[in-house]
């Protein structure tokens, strides 16, 4: 173990590397010990730079259950980590905290309830690793399920990364329902879904999916400026606080120069 890492770490192998664009991928990690987490936390994924172990939280994709560590990313240009990230692939490592983090799922969406997902891009990840996990409870566990609306937003169609995987299982999953939604239709004349920011489109939804105070939650997840606007879309609806759950990936009015995000 090098110098700057002591035993809070354990390594981790990237088994495999997906590039949905030229900025957003995911790997799968192999830790080199067992890593038990709950769907919905975050791991913190380090590299070593020059004198120093550089470090930032990841949602993790993945189902508990399944043996490697998913993750998607974006590429931050002039980020401090993730052009370093962008440039492994299978067979590199990676340092990681051996302890996952986060409670942002830690009251669980709960059976016979309504709740709302609400992610942009890369915030897809905590909701995929429930869902995951939902999906694989077999049948015949029985008893009701949640009923859950996942509004996704991005720019274009092609960062939503798990899109195939999130329709297909809204065609699998009772109660499940997932809408992807882009910001800028006029770049893809062929999108034929649903259009405007994630939390533009809450509006339109919600009520139909009955999401509304006392029912069950809503989780938003991602963008700053998403959580702010269906935080206080929420609170119109008349939703306590409580039943409002967020996760936010970076400090508003953060973003580098030049994000469209
Ligand atoms: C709990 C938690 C979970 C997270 N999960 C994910 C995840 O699953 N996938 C993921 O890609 N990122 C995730 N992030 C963000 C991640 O931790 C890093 O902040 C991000 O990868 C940028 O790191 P960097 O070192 O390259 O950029 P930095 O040098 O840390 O940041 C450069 C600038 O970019 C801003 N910034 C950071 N992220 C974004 C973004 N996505 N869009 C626009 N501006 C941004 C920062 O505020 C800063 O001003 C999560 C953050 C938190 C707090």
């Amino acid at each position: 173990m090098p110098v700057l890492v002591d035993d809070r770490y354990q390594q981790g192998l990237i088994v495999a590397r997906r590039d949905f664009t030229k900025d957003l991928w995911s790997i799968r990690i192999r830790p080199l010990d067992p890593f038990p987490f709950r769907a919905g936390q975050y791991l913190t994924l380090g590299i070593e730079l020059e004198d120093r172990v550089l470090e930032r939280p990841y949602s993790i994709v993945s189902a508990p259950d399944e043996p490697e560590l998913e993750l998607f990313i974006e590429l931050i240009p002039g980020g401090a980590l993730t052009p370093h990230l962008h440039r492994l692939g299978e067979g590199q490592s990676v340092w990681l905290r051996r302890r996952p983090k986060g409670l942002f799922l830690r009251q669980p969406p709960a059976s016979g309830r309504v709740h709302l997902f609400c992610a942009t891009v890369t915030g897809v990840a905590p909701f995929a690793s429930f869902l995951r996990l939902l999906a694989r409870r077999s049948p015949s566990e029985g008893g009701a399920v949640p009923k859950i609306l996942l509004l996704q937003g991005a720019s274009h169609a092609d960062e939503f990364g798990y899109r195939e995987e999130m329709e297909g299982l809204g065609r699998e999953l009772p109660g499940f329902r997932y809408v992807p939604t882009i910001s800028r239709p006029w770049d893809e004349p062929g999108w034929g879904g649903e259009v405007g920011r994630a939390e533009d489109v809450i509006r339109k939804y919600a009520d139909d999916f009955g999401v509304a105070p006392g029912q069950g939650m809503a989780y938003l997840c991602g963008h700053p400026g998403m959580i702010a606007g269906g935080r206080a879309l929420m609170r119109r609806r008349g939703l306590p606080d409580k039943e409002i759950l967020e996760e936010q990936y970076w400090p508003e009015g953060k973003e580098p120069t030049g994000s469209d995000n």
